[in-house]
């Protein structure tokens, strides 16, 4: 299984979850944006400032005690037209926990964000896990690219130029609206909006 992502996930992987979303429509110019592990008042109102004033909308993949913590700011998210998702309670990593654990985790989730979209934390899955959650949703969501932008070893432009090099049509791509990916966030994520806009992309929503 993979320990660590690369920035667009190999055809291997995507084919042993096939089941999952890695990317959308490829012959639309379209793109569609995902923030993970949010709400946090550090990050998340920011990004939905430099969202609305370019009018982009976005996906937010939340985790459920953020969203209890930080109630107002997850209305905010809908409210701005934005998507969520459930990212489970506790960011619980499918790997260091029992499948019941995994499973009660991201039913707590639902109780905080009433979505039928879900982003496994950290990407990790069995395959097993599969069946299960597409009883209880109707996305398993993962991505095209990653931006990177958690990675302390990288600059804000290195994070830019991760999803430059990589986007196209119909990529899912992540960012995070955490604490630990603000200092490359809060430069690459404007960069990044204003490319994507200059190169005639449109933003959907899962
Ligand atoms: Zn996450």
């Amino acid at each position: 299984m993979i320990r660590s992502w690369s920035i667009q996930p190999p055809a291997w992987i995507r084919l042993i979850f096939k089941d999952a979303l890695w990317r959308m429509d490829k012959d639309e110019k379209t793109i569609f944006l995902t923030f993970d592990d949010g709400p946090v008042q550090e990050v998340t109102p920011w990004v939905c400032d430099e969202l609305k004033r370019r009018d982009v909308k976005a996906t937010f993949f939340c985790v459920g005690e953020n969203v209890t913590q930080h109630p107002d700011i997850y209305q905010r998210v809908i409210e701005d037209g934005h998507k969520t998702g459930n990212h489970s309670f506790n960011h619980l990593p499918a790997w260091r926990c029992s499948g019941k654990e995994y499973f009660r985790n991201i039913e707590m989730g639902m109780s905080q964000i009433g979505s039928k979209l879900f982003r496994p934390p950290h990407g990790q899955l069995y395959p097993w896990q599969m069946s299960k959650l597409k009883g209880l949703f109707s996305r398993v969501v993962m991505w095209d690219v990653l931006s990177k932008d958690y990675d302390k070893r990288l600059s804000a432009e290195e994070v830019f130029q991760n999803v430059k090099h990589h986007v196209r049509p119909g990529s899912i791509i992540v960012f995070h609206d955490s604490v630990k990916a603000w200092p490359r966030l809060k430069k690459a994520l404007p960069e990044t909006l204003d490319y994507l806009i200059g190169q005639g992309y449109s933003f959907g929503l899962l």
